[in-house]
């Protein structure tokens, strides 16, 4: 397909997706399954795909030695980016200071998360009644509900219509039981999934699990896993080998030339996909929030703190990135971008840089010139240890937490912080919310409370998106930079 006629279908899949999700929450939710089975099509691709680029790859460099001053450049490429990108964050952040409400109010609505002053309830055997509760709300077992008037709160175990059966009711720290009567006000806050109180590794752990994560114990248990790391390690220690093997070693290269080939075509072909895909992606998702009534008012409440990660996203990836495309890499950013559109609207539909990767592979050899040989190697890297993007985020979070929590890091802190976030961005897997999880362990790093990160929860899911196209567009940038270095030092050497 050709590159306008398809960024134009996205882009249109885009614009329907949200109107559909936007307006018409439980439509959207009803297509979801559409963007799953895009998904399912180009995750179906990733572990064929890495094999097969990798050895063939590899064993087009002819000489195996050469891989080394690749990796090195490769590595030392997204390092020096990704700092880069948290220094840009934790500038913003404290220039803007997102978390330090102008008044009283601000800060106790992003404390006490939407606020429904209008709405009265009325309180029977644990089953709350509402009235006056905009339509749309999201509010559903993954909240709690502060009864404004009596400052209690407890959590929904389900919901039907404005009827909210309600228990686990608090108030100061200690379980009431027995509530009963009517009031006015109420909020609505995301409550803390399991899964981040139950994380208890630290920064460490976390890269020595990178660190040994990297030699598979099975490679088929890897490849079942989505377990991208070890999966490159084989493919190389395979295509190095294969490559010195000679005439013995032909046939297999061959085959993984074939396969290789076989998969770029697939690859074509569920591009066509991607503009449904990606819509109904799209659509999903904004249903599941509520539609634009029930998202667009989380957004507002945490408007501040969401400006500046999307300005810190927006400046390192339409100012720093293309610097560095134009400098080192000796291509114009304009261009490249448009080549790249495809990519980056999936990465933004799938929040995921490992489901990406088919699309950004595609649009890198062939629509950026990218050699396969090198495009082969640094992408699926990049896809799973370059994250930009998530680095930014998780600085400006953690620094946000701090500061809606009326704590000052001081310079040691914030180095604290610079550092763990790189780190941990580097930890994170290409999936959704993973560096949420992450996260963790730079809020820890810093003694701070991981209870900071319901505050930010309910629109993760928006800004994981956005980090994730910063993601995908820094791996492709760096591919095409690495690119120009590996052309350069083979003219030399010839
Ligand atoms: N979803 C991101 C990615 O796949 C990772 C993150 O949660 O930041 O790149």
């Amino acid at each position: 397909m050709q590159n306008n006629k398809l960024l134009i279908g996205i882009i249109t899949g885009i614009i329907a997706g949200s109107c559909i999700g936007g307006f018409f929450p439980e439509a959207g939710q009803s297509i979801q399954f559409i963007g799953d089975l895009f998904i399912r099509f180009l995750m179906m691709i990733v572990m064929p795909l890495i094999i097969a680029a990798m050895i063939s790859g590899i064993c087009r460099f002819g000489d195996v030695r050469k891989l080394g001053p690749l990796g090195a450049k490769t590595i030392t490429f997204y390092l020096a980016t990704t700092a880069l990108s948290v220094l840009t964050g934790i500038v913003l952040v404290l220039l803007v200071q997102p978390g330090q409400s102008g008044s009283q109010a601000d800060g106790n609505t992003v404390n006490q998360g939407i606020v429904f002053e209008e709405t009265s309830y009325s309180i029977e055997n644990g089953t709350v009644t509402l009235e006056n509760l905009p339509p749309g709300t999201a509010l559903n077992h993954s909240h709690s509900v502060t009864l404004l008037d009596r400052s209690i709160t407890g959590k929904v175990s389900s919901r039907e219509e404005n009827r909210l059966a309600v228990d686990s009711w608090m108030k100061d720290g200690k379980p009431l039981e027995q509530i009963s009567g009517t009031g006015k006000g109420i909020a609505v806050q995301k409550l803390m999934p399991e899964r981040f109180l139950e994380e208890k590794r630290t920064i460490t752990d976390i890269l020595r699990e990178v660190i040994t994560g990297l030699i598979p114990r099975n490679i088929f248990q890897s490849m079942a896993e989505n377990d991208i790391l070890p999966v490159i390690t084989f493919s190389l220690f395979l295509g190095a080998v294969l490559s010195t093997l000679g005439d013995q070693g032909r046939p297999v290269i061959d085959f993984f030339n074939g396969l290789n080939e076989a998969i770029m075509k697939i690859i074509h072909l569920v591009m066509y996909a991607a503009p449904v895909g990606i819509g109904a992606l799209i659509a999903g998702r904004l249903g599941e929030a509520g539609g634009f009534i029930g998202f667009l008012p989380e957004l507002l409440r945490l408007g501040k703190y969401a400006f500046t990660v999307i300005a810190g996203l927006l400046i390192h990836s339409l100012i720093i990135l293309p610097l560095i495309l134009k400098i080192f890499g000796k291509t114009g950013p304009r261009k490249f971008a448009a080549n790249t559109s495809p990519a980056l609207l999936t990465a933004f539909s799938t929040a995921s840089s490992s489901a990406t990767l088919p699309m950004t592979v595609e649009c890198a050899e062939k629509k950026n010139d990218v050699s396969p040989r090198t495009a082969g190697f640094v992408l699926p890297l990049g896809a799973t240890i370059n994250m930009d993007g998530t680095a930014l985020y998780e600085a400006v979070a953690v620094i946000f937490i701090a500061q809606i929590n009326g704590i000052t890091l001081g310079v040691p802190e914030l180095s604290i912080v610079f550092l763990t976030a790189t780190l941990a961005a580097i930890g994170a897997a290409g999936i959704p919310e993973a560096g949420l999880v992450t996260m963790v362990l730079v809020l820890k790093a810093v003694n701070l409370p991981i209870e900071g990160i319901a505050l930010i929860l309910a629109i993760d899911w928006f800004l994981d998106r956005c980090r994730t196209t910063v993601n995908v567009w820094g791996d492709s940038v760096g591919a095409k930079v690495i690119d120009r270095f590996v052309r350069l030092a083979n003219h030399q050497s010839r």
